[in-house]
């Protein structure tokens, strides 16, 4: 995963902003109230609102998991729906135009859901837990995902993994896609992971050996562009919870999935 910006970041620059605005507003108006700010969100009150969103519960391991019959759990079921709709159309005319039909999935919180990392440790980033708990590989399905990954190959559309893990990571994103039930060419020709080491050469604007500069667009777009230019497939659906997974072109349609516990721009 590339840095994500989650809560407590979010918590710091806002801060700041609001130090250097309620400064210039008092400054100018001599007044001891701001009357020219926008105060933020309240924290407290946005990550109740996160955990009624999910509806946020430890089970009996004291593991958080989201309910199925949460408002996140219904706005995954409207796309879902959609989404199926959708493919088997695009399929049937992708084929008809002698075109190989794809669809593209980002793993973390498209395919498995980070809820539980989320909650633990308060909506913020560490880059060794974060590893620890991907390596457990123990993460929930993002419900409906691997339903739909398993759809979409029914329908003969090629299905492949765009990630910002690294490829440190691979063999438990695997175990855990397994495990889901996401069970679907799990194999190194489609399933990219973030290889900063040893780079692919379609990424060579951004990405040489042992020198990652690339943006998580250029990345995730840089493979779309590589799975339709080099590959030959025609990209009809890209799937991710981050705006940065569908940016950048190389897809027919894009789906944002629901995710407002960090942002990755
Ligand atoms: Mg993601």
């Amino acid at each position: 995963m590339q840095k994500p910006l989650r809560l407590a970041a979010v918590a710091a620059a806002c801060a700041v902003a609001g130090a250097a605005l309620y400064g210039a507003g008092a400054a100018t108006a001599g007044q001891s109230t701001a009357n020219s700010t926008h105060e933020p969100y309240n924290i407290g009150l946005l990550v109740k609102d996160i955990d009624t969103y999910y509806g946020t519960a430890a089970d009996a391991a004291g593991v958080y998991q989201a309910s199925p019959t949460s408002p996140y759990a219904k706005d995954l079921a409207s796309i879902d729906k959609a989404a199926r709709k959708y493919i088997d159309q695009a399929a049937r005319k992708a084929v008809h135009k002698g075109e190989k039909p794809a669809v593209v999935f980002d793993i973390d919180d498209t395919l498995l859901l980070s809820l539980d990392y989320e909650k633990r440790y308060n909506y913020t980033y560490n880059s060794a837990t974060w590893a620890a708990y991907v390596n457990k590989a123990d993460r929930p399905a993002v419900f409906g995902s691997p339903e739909l990954v398993r759809y979409a190959e029914e329908k003969g559309v090629e299905v492949f993994y765009n990630s910002g893990l690294a490829e440190a990571q691979r063999s438990a994103a695997v175990e855990n896609l397994k495990k889901v039930g996401a069970d679907i060419n799990l194999d190194a020709d489609h399933m990219f992971l973030k290889n900063a080491a040893a780079p692919p050469s379609y990424l060579s604007g951004c990405a040489t050996p042992g020198t990652w500069t690339c943006t998580t667009v250029q990345y995730k777009s840089g493979t779309r562009k590589h799975i339709e230019r080099d590959l030959g497939y025609e990209i009809i659906a890209n799937f991710g919870d981050q705006y940065s997974d569908l940016d950048g072109g190389y897809a027919d349609r894009t789906y944002k999935l629901p995710n407002p516990t960090y942002y990755v721009g």
